[in-house]
């Protein structure tokens, strides 16, 4: 196919219109189960930022005004709109990263659809003014949007991350530029029109695609915009701080993980099946999946052989497909970081139970990953350490409760930890001790509403609920208020 034949989404989304980028610069999309370009975007460049921005600014003064009940009302256009393309969403999603095309219509998809309703219900119980206390009658504090805000998003649940974004932005009264993953860009696209025939005012929301060293740096650097909020690798989470630094930007960081899922011996006999289900989950590529497996030492042997035995079930597939299989990775990039950890696993002296390196049989094509499993992982193996983002479980044995809770902590990352136990006391001591942002307990998944976020390199933002839309609002403290 000629670059002439592939969807052409290279036009960008800037104050409510579609417009050419002003420079050309054509970027193919690649289908991570074919290796095929299916699609090809442009990458903006300095000009298509600064009007962008300058779009933001303009729309600004209005729609920070607006009553609160506008903006839900528009909100919820929106988010039925969502729904009711909700399946050509999911084709979007499926085609640009991969995802198996029943798992992208589902929870990819259907991820964008939760975080608007649940956004919208915050919206709704949100006091954007309220008194100070009885001690001061004439202090009244007020929430008021941040100004700019630039979006920075990755490719592994992209509707999941730009709506976590935009819906509080857009509730809160912010205007905002979204330069969307350029390896998985389709799916903001669809968005963009999305956001258009929702009929936000011009400006409101603006997509211009691009790469980090591009569109990402200048947005991070703009003297026009006030707030990064940033979803990606803990390397441009550093990048963008540094860059933001000039301007004291608000900066809002979602990074990488390094999940520990503590399984006691008293927990119940799914854990370890769920464990590894959860790890492979999206092809292992979920920043808080539980990758490294902490298994109390009487029920090792026995967890180390079902999680084997779950890895070599795990079927992988092309994301066309139907089913409940795993697909590829999302691009040769990750392919060979990945292949290099499992590599070094074995280097390292881990024993290698399922998978290993090179592609499942029958699968020569796309960035097919084998589900791998390590036992025997000590806490400083490479693999023990790093982020992989791949079907890669590391297994370790402990002996001790404080022992589990030392090994989940030695780690530069804390944004979810799991706890498998029976016995709800040692559950709710170790949740307290753990250094994380989230901690799910025996597969219990969290409820509406609660904030997403880490601890130490995995970020300081927090996503979903009350704590999602502070992030995008400044605090107004006022005396006098009562005359
Ligand atoms: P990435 O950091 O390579 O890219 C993310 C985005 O940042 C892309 O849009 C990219 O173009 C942009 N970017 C890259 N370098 C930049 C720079 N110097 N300045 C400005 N922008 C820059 O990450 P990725 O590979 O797309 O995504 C995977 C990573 O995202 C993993 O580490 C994963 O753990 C993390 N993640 C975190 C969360 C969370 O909420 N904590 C959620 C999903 C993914």
């Amino acid at each position: 196919m000629t670059t002439d034949q592939l969807a052409d989404r290279r036009q960008f989304y800037i104050n409510g219109q579609w417009v050419d980028p002003t420079t050309p610069n054509d970027l193919e999309v690649i289908n991570p189960s074919t290796e095929a370009a299916c699609a090809v975007i442009s990458l903006g460049s300095e000009a298509d930022t600064n009007a962008a921005v300058a779009a933001a600014k303009a729309a600004f003064p209005s729609w920070s005004q607006t009553p609160v009940d506008e903006r839900i009302a528009m909100l919820e256009r929106l988010a039925d709109i969502y729904d009711a393309r909700s399946a050509e969403m999911g084709e979007a999603i499926s085609l640009e990263m991969g995802a198996p095309i029943d798992m992208a219509m589902t929870a990819q998809a259907g991820a964008g659809s939760w975080h608007l309703r649940n956004t919208i219900e915050t919206l709704k119980n949100f006091a954007f003014e309220k008194p100070l206390g009885d001690h001061a009658p004439g202090d009244w504090i007020l929430k008021e949007p941040v100004g700019v805000v630039a979006m920075i998003t990755p490719w592994n649940w992209p509707m999941n991350q730009v709506t976590l974004k935009v819906g509080p932005a857009v509730g809160a009264g912010c205007t905002m530029v979204l330069k969307p993953s350029e390896v998985a860009p389709l799916s903001s696209a669809l968005f963009a029109e999305m956001m258009d025939e929702a009929g936000f005012p011009p400006g409101v929301f603006n997509m211009v695609n691009g790469d980090g060293m591009g569109v990402g740096t200048q947005l991070s650097g703009h003297a026009d915009v006030d707030m990064v909020s940033f979803t990606g690798s803990t390397r441009a989470g550093v990048a963008i701080t540094k860059n933001a630094a000039d301007s004291v930007k608000r900066v809002a960081l979602e990074l990488g993980g390094k999940g520990a899922n503590i399984i006691f011996a008293d927990a119940d006999e799914k854990a370890v099946a769920r464990g590894v289900r959860g790890c492979f989950g999206n092809s292992g590529q979920s920043c808080n999946a539980p990758t490294r497996m902490l298994v109390e030492r009487s029920i090792y042997d026995a967890a180390v052989q079902t999680a084997q035995e779950v890895a070599q079930k795990t079927a992988v597939d092309v994301s066309e497909s139907q089913g409940r299989h795993i697909g590829p990775v999302v691009s040769q990039v990750q392919f060979d970081k990945i292949q290099g950890l499992i590599a070094t696993g074995e280097a390292e002296g881990a024993t290698l139970l399922a998978g290993g390196t090179g592609r499942p049989e029958g699968l020569d094509a796309g960035y097919f990953v084998k589900p791998t499993v390590f036992a025997d992982v000590t806490p400083d193996m490479t693999i023990a350490k790093e982020e992989i983002f791949g079907p890669v479980l590391s297994i370790m044995p402990f002996d001790t409760e404080e022992e589990a809770i030392t090994i989940a902590n030695d780690t530069a990352y804390g944004l979810t930890n799991y706890v498998q136990t029976t016995d709800n006391e040692k559950a709710r001591r170790v949740a307290r001790q753990l250094r994380s942002g989230m901690v799910e307990m025996n597969g219990q998944p969290r409820g509406a509403g609660s904030p997403f976020g880490g601890y130490g390199q995995s970020g300081n933002g927090r996503e979903g609920g009350v704590w999602g839309l502070e992030e995008f609002l400044e605090v107004k403290s006022i005396s006098g208020w009562n005359v």
